[in-house]
């Protein structure tokens, strides 16, 4: 008995000292999953914007991050939101 505490001891141990060795990608990788999060949620109130244009052909479709109006047709839908580029998403998914 003593010895699976003194095992499952040094396996805490080794885990603490990776988990503190990863810690900037652990941060990273957490704030990126909270920026999902938070857009998931944003989302789930009123979902895409959407406008018809006068035409009534294409459709307008507002930019989560910088809230900008885009054709559908050139806007970035993930599911849960529109982006107007790949560089909204990843301005999204970078830590503050
Ligand atoms: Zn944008």
């Amino acid at each position: 008995m003593r010895e699976a505490i003194f095992i499952l001891l040094v396996i805490a141990v080794l885990l603490g000292l990776t988990a503190f060795r990863f810690r900037k990608q652990i941060w990273a990788v957490y704030q990126v999953w909270r920026t999902i999060k938070s857009v998931r949620d944003l989302n789930s109130g009123d979902r895409k914007e959407q406008i018809p244009n006068a035409k009534g052909t294409e459709q307008l479709v507002k930019c989560v991050k910088c809230g900008s109006w885009v054709p559908k047709n050139r806007s970035v839908d993930l599911g849960s939101a529109v982006y107007c580029s790949s560089a909204c998403i990843e301005k999204s998914a970078t830590p503050a």
